[in-house]
């Protein structure tokens, strides 16, 4: 049986951006910059799973009658922390204490926001 893409997958680099997000280089040398709101949103643990992500607060104002719905910054969009779990996937701690979600780097991968293109940013020679 042949093993996907995603199962193949291992990062070669990981770390964060200047903006806050997590970077991940991966050994084939994709690139994948998640923002830490979407990582929430995908949080894989039980409590998430089932509500499909942590409150997102949306805040409508009207302003000459155009809606303007802007999102809202929740404590929960932090990482106090982030820990390796064994070799195969990494757990966050996120600001309000949830640390339930374990990101297997086959879930990362798969999660990728610039999978199937769209990334012009230059592949990284390997770290040693
Ligand atoms: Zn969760």
């Amino acid at each position: 049986m042949e093993l996907s893409e995603f199962e193949r997958a291992e990062p070669a680099h990981l770390g964060w951006t200047d903006r806050g997000d997590v970077r991940i280089v991966w050994k084939d040398a994709h690139e994948s910059v998640y923002p830490l709101a979407y990582l929430r949103e995908h949080c894989p643990c039980a409590s998430c799973r089932g509500t499909h992500g942590p409150p997102t607060t949306l805040v409508r104002q009207s302003r000459g009658g155009l809606p303007i719905v802007q999102r809202q910054r929740e404590p929960s969009m932090e990482v106090k922390a982030v820990v390796p779990v064994g070799n195969y996937a990494i757990r966050f701690t996120w600001g309000d204490g949830h640390d339930g979600g374990i990101y297997s780097w086959r879930l990362l991968r798969s999660l990728c926001p610039t999978a199937g293109g769209g990334a012009d940013l230059l592949p990284l020679a390997p770290e040693n």
